[in-house]
């Protein structure tokens, strides 16, 4: 997994597959489904998950690729996974053998950011459990978070944006919020004018049994953001349905800042 449909990054890396379904935006989960399909049993508090052994080597090649393009490529960890889960025993799917346990691949992937080794790569660490990120994460990224993670937090209506977003909050650093699958009206005027949020995405659910998107619910958030000058991506209506014209905004946060700062908040200069 690599390259990828995601239009809000450059590709998606999944250390492991599996997870446990944790608010109603799980309902219809993408990797749940495909791993029903494929007769993978990773999903649950009671299943191991399943390793992604490619994952590293996919870093490093993406990492020489974004280098060599003198660009910045956003890496979305993981579409398969959730990287804030608790640790989980990890299984490897030739031997069937426990391996080690996920917490060990999530400690692997901070130190390896933290030691420099991804300067063109901009790590997206999106949760549905941001209660988690303080207790996983490296101590030194509570004062000096690094330039190239964007913490994210996956919300769906009011009450899990009223739930999550002061959790997200509690995390120093780059904060971005996915609002998606939206599935009821929202409103985030109580965050966004503070600046506390840097980043949000917004779009409806797609698929089979996808539950409808109310095309208002976006321009009112487009609006809340661009009242507070945070920029504001909106991905998809439904993928059936065409996006209307005004709200076919796709800003990332590094558009916000000059090329200059940019360089700054990606590379710490
Ligand atoms: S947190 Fe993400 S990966 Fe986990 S069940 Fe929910 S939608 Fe699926």
């Amino acid at each position: 997994m690599e390259n990828t449909k995601i239009e809000w990054c450059h590709h998606s890396v999944s250390l492991y597959w599996g997870c446990t379904e944790v608010h109603e935006g799980c309902f219809n989960c993408y990797a749940k489904k495909l791993a029903h399909r494929w007769g993978h049993d990773v999903w649950g508090n009671e299943s191991p998950r399943r390793l992604i052994k490619s994952a590293f080597k996919t870093l490093s090649k993406i990492q020489k690729q974004a280098q060599k393009k003198d660009e910045i490529h956003r890496v979305f960890i993981g579409s398969m996974m959730d990287v804030f889960e608790k640790s989980m025993p990890l299984f490897d799917d030739k031997t069937k053998l426990i391996v080690g346990n996920t917490g060990q691949l999530r400690e692997k992937l901070f130190e390896k950011i933290s030691i420099g080794e991804y300067p063109n790569l901009m790590f997206l660490l999106l949760t549905k459990r941001p209660s988690n990120i303080n207790k996983y994460i490296p101590e030194s990224w509570k004062t000096n978070p690094p330039h190239n993670v964007m913490f994210g937090a996956s919300v769906v209506n009011q009450a899990t944006a009223d739930k999550l977003i002061p959790q997200l909050l509690e995390v120093n650093g780059f904060r971005f919020l996915s609002v998606e699958p939206q599935l009821e009206e929202l409103s985030l005027l109580k965050w966004l004018p503070n600046g506390q949020l840097h980043w949000i995405i917004q779009g409806g659910e797609s698929g089979n049994g996808r539950r409808p998107f109310d095309i208002e619910w976006g321009r009112k958030l487009k609006i809340e953001c661009a009242l507070s000058n945070v920029p504001y991506f909106f991905k998809q209506v439904d993928k059936v349905i065409t996006i209307p014209e005004d709200l076919m905004v796709r800003e990332f946060y590094e558009d916000s800042v000059s090329n200059e700062q940019n360089m700054e908040v990606y590379h710490g200069r």
